[in-house]
């Protein structure tokens, strides 16, 4: 069973609830798949047999057509929050992480046609491998925080706070604001340029801020 765990490795107590993620808060990504920024934020959320620990390996779907690579910044809460001001959002932060916010972009591509739900292509078992937590206090200016993604060596993904539309304590007030947020929630931040195709024996290194980086790798 997942749980919630630091970037050292220690478990934290807090319950495993879900992931709730927006959609298209990059311009780069946004481009990349052709999409429209849309006027208002686009959120989903995955439950919580979605979450899954990083570091094992990521198991992706057999035909279901191609499973993508998101990797997006995830912020761990630890105190509910409801209509909260940025204040609030940055007192209920417990931590700061990776998440892969796996997607089967065919099915996605399909559901989106017929202007269907994306629970199919996104919310499926094992979508979000998480990686640990690191400590809020580690970090001094949340609109310069950088992560990468490398497959096979190649860099990949590229993402950084600056660059989102919806900057991060903006977003999560946004996010309270329609639904209430709860400890233990992960919130997944949208994702940068870069997504694409994964394959089974894919060796995958993601990498937080220089001193915090999770390798694992993809089986069918
Ligand atoms: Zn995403």
């Amino acid at each position: 069973m997942y749980q919630h765990k630091s970037s050292d490795g220690q478990v934290i107590d807090l319950p495993v609830t879900r992931a709730v993620c927006i959609g298209r808060n990059y311009l780069d990504h946004i481009a990349e798949l052709n999409n429209t920024v849309p006027d208002e934020a686009l959120f989903f959320m995955k439950p919580a047999p979605a979450l899954c620990d990083m570091s094992q390996p990521v198991i992706i779907p057999s035909d279901l057509g191609e499973c993508h690579n998101e990797l997006e910044l995830a912020v761990l809460l630890n105190k509910p929050l409801k209509n909260a001001s940025e204040d609030d959002v940055l007192k209920a932060i417990e931590g700061f992480g990776l998440a892969l916010d796996l997607t089967l972009r065919d099915v996605q591509s399909k559901l989106k046609s017929e202007g269907y739900p994306w629970e199919r292509a996104k919310a499926f078992d094992g979508s979000c491998p998480l990686s640990g937590f690191v400590p809020a206090a580690t970090f001094s200016d949340l609109s310069d925080i950088h992560f990468t993604l490398t497959i096979n060596g190649e860099m990949k993904q590229q993402g950084h706070t600056a660059k989102m539309i919806r900057p991060l304590l903006a977003l999560i007030a946004e996010m309270s604001s329609v639904f209430t947020l709860m400890p233990g929630d992960v919130i997944l931040t949208g994702t940068p340029k870069g997504v694409g195709p994964l394959v089974a024996g894919d060796s995958i290194e993601a990498s937080l801020q220089d001193g915090f980086t999770v390798t694992t790798r993809v089986e069918a």
